[in-house]
């Protein structure tokens, strides 16, 4: 992990903020899984490691690192952000409107097609947002 908190302080270094041992909590929460969580799950899970931080510091500092492409933001439509790691490989998502299952997928033809779309109408595509939604067929969601 070392050579994560190199690359924090270094990222943030440019912006001419420091690191501090809380951001970098931060940031290694939402480094060690691949989970989609709000502030308040982000919040209780360092909560319960003993790390002192109020809830408003660990919103601005995931915006923060939202900005500075540290993570990612998303919006499922539940009225609140959910942010996870940017270290896995990029992939879309895939979210159950009963049970808000959240499911990561990756389709080479999708992102083709995105970019030939993009071309087509005259851009050079940066970043995409693509979602989908619908019922999950899990034995255990409510809507069974
Ligand atoms: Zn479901
Ligand atoms: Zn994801």
């Amino acid at each position: 992990m070392s050579s994560n908190k190199n690359n924090l302080t270094k990222i943030l270094k440019i912006s001419g903020l420091r690191n501090t041992p809380q951001r970098q909590a931060i940031l290694d929460e939402l480094n060690r899984t691949r989970d989609h969580r709000d502030v308040e799950e982000i919040y209780f899970s360092l909560k319960k490691k003993g790390i002192k931080v109020s809830r408003a510091t660990v919103y601005r500092t995931l915006e923060l690192f939202v900005n500075h492409y540290l993570i990612r933001r998303l919006d499922l439509g539940e009225g609140k952000y959910r942010y996870e790691s940017r270290e896995s490989d990029h992939h879309d998502h895939i979210v159950c409107l009963d049970c808000n299952k959240i499911t990561e997928f990756m389709n080479n033809r999708i992102e083709e097609l995105q970019e030939e779309v993009a071309q087509e109408n005259g851009f050079f595509l940066k970043r995409h947002v693509h979602q989908l939604f619908g019922h999950c067929l899990n034995e255990t969601c409510p809507n069974k």
